[in-house]
């Protein structure tokens, strides 16, 4: 698997044993690299550098790609979610539906409508 570095503009910087490379007399702290990385969206060694990234950059990213100026919204036409009450018993399958907060209205769900993420009551 390949390779990738920590995409936090201050990973070099924080200065733990793991980060030293190098020989004796050419010892270096150096940005992390791995395989696998469990922060912003596979990009940063920790929230650590993912803070220094969006410190250094958010502001900037946020004007590219478009910033909130007026609230989103959820009316009664697309607020609906999935939920379920769970049932405890192998015989006794949970209950799932369909609940608008707005409306307070609750609809039934089988359980392949639950699983489906193509099936939505909202509309698009
Ligand atoms: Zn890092």
């Amino acid at each position: 698997m390949a390779l990738k570095y920590c995409q936090g503009t201050k990973c070099h910087t924080h200065r733990t044993k793991d980060r030293i490379k190098g020989q004796q007399g050419n010892k270096t702290y150096q940005t992390r690299r791995r395989s696998n990385f469990y922060y912003g969206n596979g990009n940063f060694c920790s929230t650590w550098c993912q803070n220094d990234w969006f410190n250094d950059f958010g502001d900037r990213a946020i004007d590219h790609f478009g910033r909130t100026t007026e609230p989103k919204m959820l009316t009664e036409d697309n607020a609906w979610y999935k939920d379920y009450d769970w049932r405890p018993g192998v015989d006794e399958p949970h209950i799932y539906y369909y609940y608008n907060p707005l409306t307070k209205e609750r609809r039934p769900l089988t359980e392949e409508q639950y699983n489906d993420n193509n099936y939505t009551l909202n509309e698009r």
